[in-house]
């Protein structure tokens, strides 16, 4: 039988659920601040593990993917303890902006200090009711506004643990990315906490795939974990893709862009990915690719400046079994269930 569960001033019997509200602070006008987690806390012991959303306040696609997990019933048999934080940046959401009320962004200011700036005291708070007590953690992002990610864990590959987790996730793409200083990674990591990053669709839209995959991979990390029991191998599991690196390709002139691939394509290196005009169809100068990889994130606004980032390109070594990767998830997410009937379009 596992032990009351405390956190903030609540007291969370093993076998129940609660909803707790952590003070944050107050805004301007004397409204509270809370820090809203629903605590699932399982008769039997077992590991402890937190997914959060919208630390970047307008990367709401991860927002939808804690609700439908707080919607299932099989968590109700977890083993240990899961800890869901819908919205951690409550200021940056409320204003539909990836920062806070003082310009900070977040996810540079961990592990934060009680007495600091707003968005420290919020990483601070975070770090000690929540982080702290995990050994496992999912943080859920997507691409910034006007930009578009194709499913994808970024993690330190390096640790065993997380790379195993990363690939029970089973996103079509998981980059190696070393930990930036002030993210809540880094922070996480100094607390024994193994943690991943999973980026999908744009700020402020909604994608259906890119839930889909996130409520599944959110449950294959649980399964590895040991919170819930494990499926026997299925014939549909995806093994992620693994970049040998990343770069973006930058807007070569400023104008009007006409983009030739999406995401998830393959491109050839030399091929055209997309091509940009004057107005009046002036000049026009092609947007080429640096070397052979599979585009996992793209600008969607067509007006771009000369340097701007346009596509990311992922570099891999076999072509031909990233497409096959990343075809296979797309279509396994497609023939999912719903888990609460209703589809996003
Ligand atoms: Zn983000």
């Amino acid at each position: 039988m596992s032990k009351p569960f405390k956190i903030g001033d609540a007291v969370i019997k093993p076998g129940t659920r609660d909803t707790v509200m952590i003070p944050l602070s107050r805004l301007a006008d004397h409204t509270d601040m809370m820090l809203k987690a629903m605590v699932i806390h399982g008769k039997k012991p077992g590991p402890t593990m937190f997914i959060s959303a919208a630390i970047h306040g307008d990367e709401i696609i991860g927002v939808e993917i804690i609700r439908r997990l707080a919607g299932m019933k099989t968590l109700s048999r977890i083993k240990g303890t899961l800890i869901l934080i819908p919205v951690v940046n409550n200021y940056g959401f409320l204003g539909m902006s990836r920062y806070l009320p003082d310009r900070r962004d977040l996810n540079r200011v961990f592990p934060g200090v009680e007495s600091g700036s707003p968005a420290s005291q919020l990483a601070y708070t975070f770090m000690k009711e929540i982080v702290s007590k995990c050994e496992f953690g999912l943080d859920l992002h997507s691409g910034a506004i006007h930009r578009e990610n194709l499913p994808q864990i970024r993690a330190n590959l390096a640790n065993p643990v997380v790379k195993d987790m990363a690939v029970a996730f089973g996103a079509s793409i998981m980059l190696n990315s070393n930990l930036r200083d002030g993210s809540l990674r880094e922070a996480a990591k100094t607390v024994g906490c193994n943690m991943l990053l999973y980026e999908s669709g744009e700020a402020l839209r909604f994608d259906e795939t890119a839930v889909r995959i996130g409520v599944k991979g959110a449950l294959g990390v649980m399964r590895y974990i040991g919170m819930l029991p494990k499926l026997k191998p299925s014939s549909r599991r995806v093994t992620p893709v693994q970049p040998v690196s990343s770069h973006w390709v930058r807007a070569p002139i400023s104008g009007l862009m006409r983009a030739a691939h999406g995401l998830g394509d393959v491109v050839e290196k030399g091929a055209v990915i997309a091509s940009i005009s004057g107005p009046l169809g002036e000049v026009e100068a092609n947007v080429l690719a640096r070397y052979s990889g599979v585009i996992i994130g793209r600008t969607n606004l067509p007006i771009v400046n000369r340097g701007d980032a346009l596509f990311h390109v992922a570099r891999v070594d076999d072509l031909e079994d990233a497409e096959t990767t990343i075809e296979t998830r797309v279509q396994n997410a497609e023939v999912d269930p719903l888990f609460d009937g209703i589809e996003i379009v």
